[in-house]
């Protein structure tokens, strides 16, 4: 997969530190493009996050020409799942911008599972 070049690791940015393995993080994931660790908050029994190794500040600011890339994070996503026997279900989730409630700008899915999980979110 070739990557744009555009968008370059942050110094600033707490995820691509722990890509850079500054800042320490239990990575029960990865590959070429992304990486797959717990949330240091854990919202369900299982709460992981998977990041792109490259900087993309949100899903906002993806472009077409990484689409791959996002497919790639969706099916880290799932494998993840199937390690972590999610065998009853799991919720993925993007939460985007101000409004979407996103706290890190670095493009990141979470994957929770391990419970029932309500809807609508809040
Ligand atoms: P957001 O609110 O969707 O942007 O999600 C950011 C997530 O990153 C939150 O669920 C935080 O708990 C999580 N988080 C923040 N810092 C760290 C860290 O150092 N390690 C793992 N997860 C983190």
């Amino acid at each position: 997969m070739k990557i744009p070049p555009s968008n370059l690791a942050s110094s600033e940015c707490l995820f691509c530190k722990i890509v850079a393995g500054d800042i320490p993080a239990n990575r029960v994931y990865e590959d070429e493009f992304c990486i797959g660790f717990p949330d240091i908050n854990p919202q369900a029994p299982t709460h992981l996050l998977i990041i792109p190794k490259q900087h993309i500040g949100s899903i906002a600011k993806a472009e077409a020409e990484h689409a791959a890339l996002l497919g790639s994070l969706m099916s880290a996503a799932v494998e993840i799942a199937r390690r972590e026997k999610l065998s009853k279900g799991y919720r993925i989730v993007v939460n985007t911008g101000d409004d979407g409630g996103q706290t890190v700008n670095h493009l990141h899915l979470h994957l929770l599972g391990g419970r029932h999980m309500n809807w609508p979110p809040g």
